[in-house]
């Protein structure tokens, strides 16, 4: 249950910050591969970062629901959240299976900015969108865990003090059920020394992401979150949070490209008059918008069922589909109306444009998403 908060008022309170980020920051970001490390100290400084931590650990005490208008709100700026929404949905599973302790010891110092909770790593070479197929192994000792194995795609490792790590802890041609024997691991980077090594993957966003390697990491037995070897349904509770916040960011960027694209076709005269009344402009921005609604319909029905407790499995799926695919719709429509301008980096459509691209595919596949609906909804065979 989240506490009573105006969301009109806390739409215009988080808009205020992030346009107080000119595109002129984002751009030399973007252009210089940099972290936007004020933006992120702007939205900490502010506690937007710690909505979901109880109040009791310094935190907002708020749900998704207002968190997902934080995301939105952000992205539709034309700022953008990925270097930061980690703290946000990874939060999940230390609240739902964290121990007392675990809370205690870390939610009050994530909330007041002191540490910074913005890694989670599940991918691996090897095992791509099957996780059950994970082979970083975290073997039992007196004391606690040494852990050895690659995770792929790590992203923010530089910025982070603490990393959420599922690894296996029993083989899986040992467990009965092939998404059991999986384990979740609060791991403190500060004391993994040189255990823990990364490598920074060059892509076409600016996404601080990494190989990892993890040799012969020790683990104390208080790291470990939930229960031992159901690792797996604990990252799939946070999960849901993850979708809805994720569809929120789309929005806020399908938002972005629809307000910069109308008022530009509006503005732009070819032929005598403006673009924009050619249906070869307006229309794909107007299905844009449609798509962008239907989206944010479900996306606040996902949110309202997430903090009502109810299973918000589906409704934060097909969220995240709908709201990728919406902004991925929006950025190519905006492109459109742009015509080369789109591609001339001080209009920052092209850079948008590869961030929201990326969606589609992360932190899950669209067609992982299908297959879910299919499974599940529908009662289809998994591709
Ligand atoms: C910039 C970036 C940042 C990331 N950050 C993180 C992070 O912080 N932590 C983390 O753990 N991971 C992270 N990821 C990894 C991301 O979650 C994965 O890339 C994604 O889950 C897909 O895995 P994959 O790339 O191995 O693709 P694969 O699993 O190899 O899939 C390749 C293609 O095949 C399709 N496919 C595979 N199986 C099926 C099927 N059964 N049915 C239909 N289609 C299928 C997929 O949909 C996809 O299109 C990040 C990725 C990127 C690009």
């Amino acid at each position: 249950m989240s506490a009573a908060v105006d969301v009109s008022a806390l739409r215009v309170g988080v808009r205020e910050l992030a346009l107080s980020f000119e595109q002129s920051y984002w751009r030399k970001c973007d252009a210089d591969r940099e972290y936007p490390e004020q933006f992120v100290q702007a939205l900490t400084d502010a506690g937007w970062l710690s909505v979901l931590i109880p109040e009791e650990y310094g935190g907002g005490g708020l749900g998704v629901t207002e968190a997902s208008v934080i995301m939105e709100e952000i992205n539709s700026t034309g700022a953008s959240t990925s270097a930061c929404h980690a703290q946000m949905y990874t939060m999940g599973a230390v609240l739902r299976h964290g121990t007392p302790e675990q809370k205690q010891e870390y939610l009050p110092q994530i909330a007041a900015g002191a540490l910074r909770l913005q890694a989670f790593a599940v991918t691996e070479p090897d095992a791509g969108s099957d996780t059950t197929r994970i082979s970083t192994f975290a073997r039992r000792t007196a004391d606690g865990y040494v852990v050895n194995g690659r995770k792929m795609w790590i992203s923010r490792m530089q910025h982070t003090d603490l990393m959420l790590l599922l690894a296996r802890t029993t083989p899986r041609d040992q467990v009965e059920r092939r998404t059991d024997g999986l384990s979740l691991f609060l791991v403190d980077l500060r004391q993994a020394g040189g255990s823990v090594r990364y490598e920074p993957i060059d892509t076409m966003v600016n996404h601080e992401t990494n190989a990892v390697f993890l040799d012969d990491l020790e683990l104390p037995a208080d790291a470990l979150v939930g229960i031992e070897g159901k690792g797996f349904r604990h990252v799939l509770d946070g999960m849901n949070a993850e979708r809805i916040l994720l569809a929120s960011e789309s929005i806020g960027d399908a938002r972005w490209f629809l307000e910069k694209a109308s008022a530009y076709a509006r503005e732009r005269e070819v032929f005598g008059r403006p673009i924009g009344d050619n249906q070869g402009i307006s229309f794909p921005l107007a299905r844009a918008y449609a798509n962008m609604h239907a989206a944010t319909l479900v996306r606040d029905r996902a949110a309202a069922l997430f903090d009502a407790g109810e299973p918000a499995g589906t409704d934060a799926n097909i969220a995240k589909l709908l709201a990728s695919e919406a902004a991925w719709e929006a950025a190519n429509a905006a492109m459109t109306t742009f015509g080369g301008y789109g591609m001339a980096v001080e209009y920052d459509i092209e850079r948008k444009f590869r961030e929201s691209r990326l969606y589609l595919v992360a932190p899950v596949s669209n067609n992982l998403i299908l297959n879910h609906v299919a499974g599940h909804v529908l009662g289809l065979g998994r591709s």
